[in-house]
């Protein structure tokens, strides 16, 4: 694969990170609440700013920040918060990264590659758990895991139906590529392309990047750059926070963010927050930067700040009880019931294989059900959603942050989310989730202040009850 170095990262400018690191160091309390008080504004920070937050370590002014976050998040995103699933097509992985359970010489996990039937079975399972959206997973080797074989995936993820329901998007996760590979994704109806920088400090990146097409830190950095330029209009980036300082690498985040912005005109549709965890082979004690919970909420607060109109992505990575805190923070999209192993789907009840196999990438934290996991969302008062509508209809990239910041895409959200969790309790929920998810509908029905808008969710929620699916904005 011919490598073009069209796109630089002079973006990641090193020295300055620092500076402004140096120059924020144990910053006054006043200095601290001037940047909250910008931050509530809900316009996002710059670097220097965003530095500012990321030195407090005081109780206090933390608690400040945590506020201006759950108010933001609340503001932008209300009460919403989009479930999906990830499904892991492949294993085989010729990479050598040293935090995961997939990397080349691990000889601890059975190497798995799923063919399109199975493909076609897991994703009957996930349409018969509730889900719409998956993020397909793959570990990067040109043989067996080809380009080919993840679009004919895709193909056949979109084909799948149950019933009269199906996955309604595909999010791709998988190794950076070329503008041409890029392209062949956009024209197989991808809606984000996701992929995590890990570190953005060069010197670490090489350090857990040993070996392997990855271990190119340059290609990597520019990834976006080429599916932005191939037409792919929603990105998704993300740290895998505890390889290195926390504070360097959100900094480096926002120039990222920047840098696309001032490129293409749109900056990430999402951004991830994965923390390292433990996997097959892989000891945590060789990661001094591993995040504490605290310095963790901090991160996803202070993200929600500087990137407002970004999605915050949080998977099963977390805990539950660590999750719900999250989600007031500012997540705004989260998996459920998720399975990190090859063809690790299966229907309730079903034979476990006779021997067993550990295909996972890393370990879950979260192990409850798609259910379970939409039930306590409910408990806390938010509003699960299933909602694709905005990518369904071309508003991706430029165009959905066109609609997105000076707010007006929020009550068609919502209304979005009403009708597709209705769907949701209607077709998939037990009866606790069923009883509580609609006092969340009717909560959530009388905040849609426009009473045309309202009244006409409730007449769409009547046609759903009657049978009718799939009807949004
Ligand atoms: N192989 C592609 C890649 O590396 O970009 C596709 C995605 S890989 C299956 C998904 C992500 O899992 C990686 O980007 C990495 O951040 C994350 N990951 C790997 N090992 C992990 C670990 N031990 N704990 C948490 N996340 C991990
Ligand atoms: Fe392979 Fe991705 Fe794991 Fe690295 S993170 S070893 S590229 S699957």
């Amino acid at each position: 694969m011919a490598r073009s170095r069209k796109y630089s990262t002079a973006f990641i400018d090193e020295a300055k990170i620092h500076e402004w690191l140096k120059k924020t160091g144990n910053p006054e309390p006043a200095r601290v609440r001037e940047v909250i008080a910008k931050a509530r504004e809900a316009q996002g920070l710059s670097p220097e700013e965003t530095a500012v937050l990321l030195q407090v370590e005081d109780d206090e002014l933390l608690a400040e920040i945590f506020a201006a976050a759950r108010e933001v998040k609340e503001r932008i995103y209300g009460r919403r918060v989009v479930i999906f699933a990830p499904l892991y097509l492949s294993n085989y992985c010729i990479n050598s990264c040293t935090y995961c359970g997939y990397r080349r010489r691990n000889q601890e996990i059975t190497r798995r590659k799923l063919s399109q039937e199975e493909i076609a079975e897991q994703t009957r399972i996930l349409i018969d758990m509730g889900h719409k959206r998956v993020a397909i997973e793959a570990g990067e080797d040109p043989r067996m895991a080809p380009i080919e074989y993840i679009l004919e995936s895709i193909a056949t993820i979109y084909r799948t139906t149950s019933g009269r329901n199906s996955i309604r998007r595909v999010n791709v996760n998988i190794a950076a590529t070329t503008v041409e590979e890029y392209r062949l994704l956009k024209e197989a109806d991808i809606g984000t392309y996701i992929l995590f920088q890990e570190t953005y400090h060069r010197e670490t990146y090489r350090r857990v990047h040993p070996a392997g097409p990855k271990a190119d830190y340059d290609w990597h950095t520019t990834a976006m750059h080429r599916a932005m330029e191939a037409g792919i209009g929603d990105v998704s980036v993300g740290v895998l926070f505890g390889l290195y300082d926390y504070r360097f690498e959100v900094l480096a985040l926002l120039l990222h963010a920047a840098e696309l912005e001032r490129v293409f005109g749109a900056g990430p549709h999402a951004v991830s927050v994965p923390r390292l965890r433990e996997a097959a082979g892989v000891d945590l004690n060789n990661f001094p930067y591993l995040l504490s919970n605290r310095d963790f909420r901090k991160v996803v607060a202070i993200i929600r700040l500087a990137l407002p109109y970004a999605g915050l992505i949080l998977s099963t990575r977390e805990k539950p009880e660590d999750r719900d805190e999250l989600i007031a923070l500012g997540v705004s999209q989260m998996s459920a019931g998720s399975c990190t192993g090859v063809g690790g789907y299966r229907r309730p009840g079903g034979e476990e294989k006779a021997v067993e196999e550990r295909t996972e990438q890393f370990t879950v934290h979260d192990n409850r059900s798609h259910d379970e996991v939409v039930r306590s969302i409910c408990r806390v008062g938010y509003l699960p959603s299933y909602c694709t509508a905005c990518y369904r209809s071309g508003r991706t990239g430029p165009d959905f942050m066109r609609l997105a910041k000076p707010g007006r895409i929020q009550e068609l959200c919502l209304h979005n989310a009403i009708l597709t969790f209705k769907e949701y309790l209607l077709d998939y929920a037990s009866p606790q989730t069923r009883a509580i998810g609609e006092e969340v509908i009717a909560q959530q029905l009388s905040t849609i202040a426009d009473e045309k808008l309202r009244l006409l969710t409730q007449e769409r929620l009547q046609r759903i009850e009657a049978g009718e699916r799939d009807i949004y904005f």
